[in-house]
């Protein structure tokens, strides 16, 4: 036993084992990506920042049921909401705290009006702490920003829906 492993370590077997290997390799596809110039195929239901959807008259979807809410696994989301005067409830106050979510889609599961949405959005970054926290205006700019593709996704799931 201690003779093979030195004759192995003699001839340099392994290195040899280790060249061929390299070897094989040295003219096969390259798989590495060179990201950012370079990306991967990305599914139509990634999961990615939150936004919120209109409307086509630019109503705000959401009516303030407070499902996505309940349902969310991190405790991430915080909805206030109030009567509007035409009686119609909305939401006041909507926040995500995005240290705090996990981009499980429970919320975009649970919401019956197809209010709140994960973009395919995933190149964001933050500067300060308090910008985790991402409100109502901003989830309404980012649905505004990716509709057309929000849409098209969803259009390709609706036998599903
Ligand atoms: S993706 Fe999941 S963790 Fe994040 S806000 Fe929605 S339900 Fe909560
Ligand atoms: S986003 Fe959807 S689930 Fe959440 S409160 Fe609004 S309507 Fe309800």
């Amino acid at each position: 036993m201690k003779l093979a492993k030195a004759l192995k370590s003699l001839f340099l077997i392994e290195l040899l084992r280790g060249m061929r290997l390299t070897g094989k390799r040295l003219f096969s596809p390259k798989v590495t990506v060179q990201y950012p110039d370079e990306k991967t195929p990305q599914s139509h239901r990634f999961r990615g920042l939150h936004a919120q959807r209109r409307y086509a008259n630019g109503e705000e979807r959401c009516i303030a049921c407070k499902l996505c809410e309940v349902v969310c696994p991190a405790l991430a989301i915080t909805i206030e909401a109030e009567p509007r005067e035409d009686g119609s409830r909305r939401t006041t106050r909507y926040e995500i705290d995005l240290f705090k979510c996990i981009y499980c889609g429970f919320c975009e599961e649970s919401c019956p009006v197809d209010s709140i949405v994960e973009t395919r959005h995933f190149e964001f970054c933050m500067e300060n702490n308090s910008e985790r926290v991402i409100d109502k205006q901003r989830l309404l700019e980012m649905g505004d920003r990716f509709e057309a593709q929000i849409a098209a996704d969803r259009a390709l799931d609706r036998p599903y829906r």
